[in-house]
């Protein structure tokens, strides 16, 4: 056990803030991986609206769970991936004066448009610069910056991976909460027990206790 004060930030989730756009904001970011045949990880997701929460999709290859059968706007599980960027600080004239190494989470559509950036080098020879269109959303228009500068000074470099390490170690803390399914029933309003597909629905269980 340790002792210790007020301030600490790495209680109650990652010490690692995730990456945030301002709308309007055009930012220059590197994506930072060993191995970039698979920079991201991720995973199917749901969010239940009327609860306000998200958590993981419980289904499997040969299974579908509570999480997609049951009926509520959010069963169809959405893609959220994360990669590790380098977020360049840059002066007023645009000049690289420092980096972030930071998680960011995103989105299918996101996950499409780096996609359909379809530049003729591979991944891990460019930035990319982001400019926020929707901040509730986290949306992005994305665009490929030639050269790849967390990459380009070789100190430089290995802090970034060791940081990028230290993020990838816990992929979980920047997902949304791994529940049971007893525990997705209980934020879905339906009665524990049971297989709760949407035909064997009943009204009532909503109005009930939970
Ligand atoms: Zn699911």
């Amino acid at each position: 056990m340790e002792a210790f004060g007020a301030g600490r930030k790495d209680i109650g989730g990652s010490k690692f803030t995730k990456f945030q756009g301002d709308l309007n904001k055009t930012y220059r970011i590197g994506i930072v991986a060993h191995d970039f045949e698979s920079p991201f990880k991720g995973s199917p997701t749901h969010y239940a609206k009327g609860a306000k929460q998200g958590f993981m999709c419980k289904s499997t290859k040969d299974r579908q769970a509570v999480c997609c059968t049951a009926s509520y706007d959010g069963n169809n599980p959405k893609y959220k991936i994360l990669a590790v960027i380098a977020l360049y600080q840059q002066n007023s004239d645009g000049q690289i004066i420092g980096v972030d190494v930071m998680p960011w989470v995103f989105n299918e559509q996101m996950y499409k448009k780096l996609d359909a950036l379809n530049v003729d080098t591979p991944w891990s020879e460019w930035d990319l610069e982001l400019t926020c269109t929707d901040k509730g959303f986290q949306s992005f228009n994305v665009a490929p910056k030639k050269t790849s500068v967390w990459q380009a000074k070789d100190a430089l470099k290995k802090t970034c991976l060791e940081k990028h390490d230290q993020i990838m170690k816990n992929p979980k803390a920047f997902f949304p909460r791994d529940l049971s399914e007893s525990e997705i029933r209980d934020i879905l309003g339906l009665s524990a027990g049971g297989s709760a597909g949407a035909s064997d629905l009943d009204l009532s269980d909503l109005t009930g206790e939970n």
